[in-house]
């Protein structure tokens, strides 16, 4: 069987090569010619639809437009405000000719569009009943990577970047912790992700950002993923920009900002928190396809079972279920089934002469497809739709449960330095710190965890930090892990 040349490194092996080798074999993305550029692949770009389809509902029906700014920035934009061009000078792209002539200004390409943004804010806002301002960019941004991974670090990447202006600070606090649910509900509902809410600690916040906010996904090798920002600006890019508005007494006054993304690093995420040593697993909220069909039989009876599997496919799709018809008849169903394991498609229906004649095809799902005939499932014909709808939202519930177990089982609250470390050894450590650097960078050096955030649920706590003993910051637990 065609099998073993296909398998992939085993997660407990290698994760990283895992991850290399999922993307790859299932035809994801490819290496761009540009060190650290990502060619997205027709199967992996559908996912990125399929996830962008369900963050722009939810953004659209929050009252939110969608609107498209320019790549290029001009240089003097950036430098408007200290912290943000402080923080995002070493990953800037700068385009210094343009036409085979040296610009007299440089341009940046973006590497995200607060400047711009609010440049173009400042021009349309002139009165408190042109507030709050609320919109969104579906788009491409750039970010040198020293250490590229594909979806996870690449120097281009594709996202959408909501930015905002509000008349008060309460009404831009409400907005960022809108937006950091948008995140929280794709991460659980659709992508089926195990994540936590949070805070940033001071020095993993947005460069000119007031505050940050993140949802922290764990992956499968017990790291953490940001799958998502939401960031409190408060007056400070209102006040680079001259983003103002004249209140009803007359006085201008500053705007309060926000800013959120989520990006095609979720990809990652979804790979790194579902697949298995067989390849991807997809939910199926994301799934290309949900279900696939394949048909099997030689000779006359593979027309016959071929037609009977196009005939299903049309009134799966038909019932609004993303079906494939796998009719390459080149390959044996044995390479098929392999082929569509690694692909991660939920539900595989196999039909041939015998299911056809009793009127049924025989099912199996992605984590139980190589399993013995037991864990098949003969769905009749005829109840097909009805029956894999509700089998797909199973599937759906039991990997978001599966994910949650996961980090809940890997979550340990610690109060020693060896509890801490064998902690983050394998997942996260909820621990009282001192919110020091030193005491940050320290950690980092001995076990490469960070401060990821502090989760919003965490109840009040006091006490002495798990690495140096001086008294805790923060009035609250802080989860510490290795983070991608
Ligand atoms: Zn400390």
């Amino acid at each position: 069987m065609a099998h073993d040349e296909r398998s992939v490194t085993p997660q407990s092996e290698d994760f990283s090569a895992w991850y290399n080798d999922v993307i790859f074999r299932a035809e994801l993305v490819d290496r761009g010619p540009v060190r650290g550029s990502m060619v997205i692949r027709p199967y992996g770009y559908r996912i990125w639809e399929l996830l962008q389809a369900d963050l722009d509902g939810r953004i659209k029906a929050t009252g939110h437009q969608n609107a498209y700014f320019p790549l290029l920035i001009p240089q003097s934009y950036m430098k408007r405000e200290a912290e943000h061009v402080e923080g995002f000078a070493p990953e800037l792209f700068t385009v210094t000719q343009a036409g085979g002539k040296e610009l007299e200004e440089p341009l940046v390409i973006r590497p995200t569009s607060e400047t711009i943004i609010g440049e173009m804010m400042a021009k349309w806002i002139s009165s408190h009943r042109d507030l709050p301002l609320l919109l969104n960019q579906w788009a491409n941004v750039l970010r040198w990577e020293m250490r590229p991974r594909m979806f996870l670090r690449t120097s281009e990447f594709l996202w959408q970047e909501g930015h905002t202006a509000h008349a008060t600070a309460a009404d831009a606090a409400a907005e960022t912790m809108l937006a950091l649910g948008f995140y929280q509900d794709v991460a659980a509902e659709t992508a089926a992700l195990a994540t936590v809410p949070g805070e940033k600690t001071p020095r993993e916040r947005f460069a000119g950002a007031e505050r940050t906010f993140t949802v922290e996904g764990m992956m499968r090798d017990g790291r953490a993923l940001q799958a998502g920002t939401s960031h409190f600006m408060g007056t400070n890019f209102a006040a680079a920009f001259g983003i103002t508005y004249t209140g009803e007494s007359g006085t201008a006054e500053l705007c309060h900002t926000t800013s959120w993304g989520m990006s095609t690093r979720m990809i990652g995420g979804l790979i790194m928190t579902h697949g298995d040593d067989k390849g991807l697993v997809l939910p199926p909220a994301l799934a290309p396809y949900q279900v696939v069909i394949v048909p099997i039989g030689r000779g006359e009876q593979a027309a016959t079972t071929a037609s009977a599997a196009a005939e299903l496919a049309t009134t799966l799709r038909r019932a609004g279920i993303r079906t494939h018809m796998d009719d390459r008849s080149h390959l044996s169903p044995g390479f098929k089934f392999n082929d569509w394991e690694m692909r991660g498609v939920p539900i595989r229906l196999e039909l041939g002469p015998r299911d056809l004649a009793a009127g049924t095809a025989l099912m199996s799902r992605r984590l139980t497809y190589r399993h013995s005939d037991a864990a098949k499932k003969a769905v009749p014909l005829d109840a097909a739709p009805d029956l894999l709808a509700a089998e797909l939202a199973a599937f759906q519930e039991m990997l978001a449960r599966r994910a949650a177990d996961f980090r809940d089982d890997r979550t340990a609250a610690v109060n020693s330095w060896p509890e801490f470390a064998a902690a983050v050894a394998v997942g996260w450590a909820l621990a009282l710190h001192c919110g020091e650097q030193a005491c940050e960078d320290e950690i980092k050096a001995e076990t490469t965890a960070t401060p990821r955030c502090i989760p919003l649920a965490g109840e009040p706590e006091q006490g002495t930090c798990v690495r140096c003993g001086k008294a805790s910051a923060y009035g609250k637990r802080v989860i510490f892990a290795r983070a991608y």
